[in-house]
């Protein structure tokens, strides 16, 4: 069985062409999907005989919410996903003032192995389909009842290791006749697959482009990203400047300071070195605890020097707002749990 989620909107035309079925409903399925209708009988305009013929063929994938989590703190909602399958997802609701932003998955598991994350532990299961990773965005929007305007790909999994899928994903979720989410609004977070980076790049979609840094020199990344050991991080940054030179957008990168390990006055100004002719903002993100890791954060104070550090040599870094800390928001902590 297909799930028509998985065509991207010229895909669905021929599809349904194939079918006997006239070009039009294309768009009247396409926008019903991208509702969160959960079966044909609800696309109440589709003749009978039209609904029977998908019926035989295809299916409309739906997601249960298997567990749930307000904040209390701040409104965030956490959401455990159950998959057709019996596998669960994580996707996170923020609230911010200049919208509500989801933060989705594009993997079962990861296999990227970064030692501070607790999404790696036990590896890739397997890839989400374009479908289950849209999935994540219409029924998170169906249950709060209000329009998602932006999306955040740094939920659990690696998405430029699901590179195809991911793709046809951004291609459906920005379409017009969907949910019509702007490029500009959405953000992809990258471990650094350096080459799928550069046929990224070549796609030009206006989509702001993270990177997961978290170390200032090779040395340091080596111990604790094995991606590392793959693509050194002049490789990365080449990758990088590739990047806005091919789509004029800035990069932003992550730095999660993990204590005694990278967030030294002497790793801010390597890291301030390394970047500081790409001008991107960086992200500093005190390490998350997970228990199997015992990488701990800093003090308030030293997070601040760091900060500083980085501001005086003329970098522009801020560090993130803690969302849902209460309902341990950060990814693949509950998924984990479940298993
Ligand atoms: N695989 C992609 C998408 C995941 S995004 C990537 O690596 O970018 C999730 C972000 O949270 C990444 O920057 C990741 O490195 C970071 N992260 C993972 N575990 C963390 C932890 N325990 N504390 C702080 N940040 C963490």
């Amino acid at each position: 069985m297909l799930d028509l989620k998985d065509f991207e909107y010229e895909e669905l035309i021929e599809y349904l062409i194939s079918i006997g079925e006239k070009r039009f409903r294309a768009e009247q399925i396409f926008s019903w999907l991208h509702k969160g209708v959960e079966s044909y009988d609800e696309m109440t305009n589709l003749s009978k005989l039209a609904r029977e013929k998908l019926k035989e063929r295809t299916y409309v994938s739906t997601l249960s919410i298997r567990e749930k989590y307000i904040s209390e703190i701040d409104g965030t909602v956490k959401y455990l996903f159950e998959l057709p399958d019996g596998n669960c997802i994580e996707s996170v609701v923020m609230r911010y003032h200049h919208g509500i932003t989801i933060c989705i998955s594009s993997q079962i598991g990861c296999r990227m192995g970064c030692r501070f994350c607790a999404s790696t532990i036990g590896g890739l299961y397997r890839n989400l389909t374009s479908g289950e990773i849209l999935n994540q965005v219409i029924f998170a929007q169906k249950d709060i009842g209000e329009r998602i305007s932006n999306i955040v790909i740094m939920g659990i999994g690696e998405p430029l290791d699901n590179y195809d899928n991911v793709l046809k994903f951004l291609h459906n979720v920005n379409h017009e006749k969907g949910l019509n989410i702007g490029y500009r609004h959405i953000t992809l977070s990258t471990c650094g697959v350096v080459p799928a980076i550069y046929r990224l790049a070549d796609e030009k979609l206006p989509i702001t482009l993270t990177i997961s840094l978290h170390a200032p020199n090779d040395e340091i990344r080596d111990s604790v990203m094995p991606v590392n050991h793959r693509y050194k991080i002049d490789e990365l940054l080449e990758a990088c400047k590739y990047y806005i030179d091919k789509t004029n957008r800035r990069i932003s990168f992550e730095y999660s300071l993990i204590h005694g390990v990278n967030d030294s006055i002497d790793n801010a100004e390597e890291l301030a070195g390394l970047v500081s002719d790409l001008h991107g903002h960086i992200n500093l993100i005190p390490v998350n605890k997970v228990e199997e890791r015992d990488f701990e954060k800093g003090s308030n104070e030293d997070i601040r020097f760091f900060q500083e550090k980085l501001v005086s040599l003329g970098v522009n870094a801020t560090v993130r707002r803690e969302l849902g800390a209460d309902i341990s928001a950060s990814c693949g902590q509950l998924r984990k749990k479940v298993l």
